[in-house]
């Protein structure tokens, strides 16, 4: 059976140190915000290109937060994409804040020249999510937030060490937000996130907030929250980073091998934005016959994920909001669309064929 994901030959590939690893931290006695959350912390604002990074608890952290330290609330507007990621848009609403979306262009990602119709005077930021390991076009995005004067924080929960036009993911905005979700490019083994971001003054606010609003241990300056990054998730991702352009590169190879040898009428590839670089992580086809393909490739021992079935605006969570179905029609096209193939580091090239014959021999 081909899982859609397999992240224990990701781990194989260097257990020895991972195992180390963990040992030398157990063995320390030192286990949350310590010298190995330290280190991460430099090392990821290094390997972003970032002047600062703060440790957290997980990537949703990282974008409520995010939205807190910039004064977004009640009253405020975010401008979020449509076929976002449900994370995005808790990220904006705990806050109180208004999610506003904007439906995806042909790359699934947002559509930068269809946020200006959506500005209004309490509009505040913009949420750029880079959806599948492919950055936005920032270009366009900071454009309009420096001609509306809005905050921007960028999503980067998909897309670790991707760019735009050679600039890393997380550079552009404001805050930069990361999720090490296990599945994620640079994944930990348990949850962890961090920010990274340019500003002194709002860097010193995250790890002020992240442990009870406290620099100094019991005086609180501010009601914070515990959003603590643990130096085991902090020293095995030290590890894990090392390796990450090497993983991205081996993604890249395994979706050309999809792009250059998947051929269905029936099936559309993924688009690359031009200056856009994809670390692929989802490899996302459309197709209108979605539910029959997927079973098909069950049925073959081929095992796939949506991401995601229902759009944000759709869920039972956000009935609040009052939209409704075909509110936004490419968000809702999408998730009755959208299927990403097996795509993991350590993929042989045996299991890369057979997804791809069972694909090119779909409804024939
Ligand atoms: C995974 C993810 C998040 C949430 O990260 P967690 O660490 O699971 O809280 C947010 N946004 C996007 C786009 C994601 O893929």
């Amino acid at each position: 059976m081909i899982m859609a994901n397999n992240l224990k030959r990701q781990y194989d590939l260097h257990a020895d140190e991972y195992e180390k690893k963990v040992l030398d931290i157990l063995r320390s006695g030192w286990y949350v915000l310590g010298p190995e959350v330290d280190s991460f912390e430099k090392e990821w604002a290094d390997y972003i290109g970032s002047d600062y990074c703060v440790g957290l608890a997980s990537g949703l952290d990282a974008l409520w937060i995010s939205f807190r330290l910039l004064d977004i609330k009640k009253g405020d507007e975010v401008i979020v994409c449509s076929n976002a990621y449900i994370a995005c848009v808790m990220g904006i609403t705990i806050n109180g804040a208004t999610p506003v979306f904007v439906e995806p262009d042909k790359y699934d990602n947002m559509d930068a020249d269809k946020i200006e119709e959506v500005v209004t005077e309490k509009t505040k930021a913009i949420l750029a999510v880079h959806l599948y390991g492919q950055t936005c076009d920032m270009t366009k995005i900071m454009s309009v937030a420096k001609k509306y004067n809005l905050r921007v924080v960028e999503d980067c929960a998909q897309s670790h060490g991707n760019h735009w036009n050679g600039q890393t993911a997380g550079t552009f905005g404001d805050v930069g937000c990361f999720s090490f979700y296990p599945s994620k490019g640079c994944g930990a083994f348990g949850d962890a996130g961090c920010i990274v971001t340019n500003d002194p003054e709002l860097a010193r606010k995250f790890k002020v907030f992240r442990n009870y609003g406290s620099e100094k241990r019991y005086y609180n300056q501010m009601v914070g929250c515990n959003s603590r990054l643990d130096e085991l998730q902090a020293g095995l991702l030290r590890i894990k980073m090392r390796y990450l352009d090497n993983f991205n590169k081996e993604r890249c190879k395994i979706a050309e091998k999809y792009r250059n040898e998947i051929v269905n009428p029936l099936i559309q590839l993924p688009k690359v934005r031009p200056g856009a670089d994809s670390s692929w992580h989802q490899f996302v086809i459309h197709c209108s016959k979605r539910d029959e393909l997927k079973t098909y490739l069950e049925e073959r021992g081929i095992c796939t994920l949506i991401h995601y079935p229902i759009p944000p605006h759709l869920a039972e969570a956000y009935r609040c909001l009052g939209k409704k179905k075909g509110d936004f029609p490419i968000a809702e096209k999408n998730a009755a669309e959208v299927l990403s193939l097996p795509m993991y580091n350590g993929m042989t090239e045996e299991e890369q064929t057979m997804v791809i014959e069972a694909i090119n021999s779909f409804g024939r």
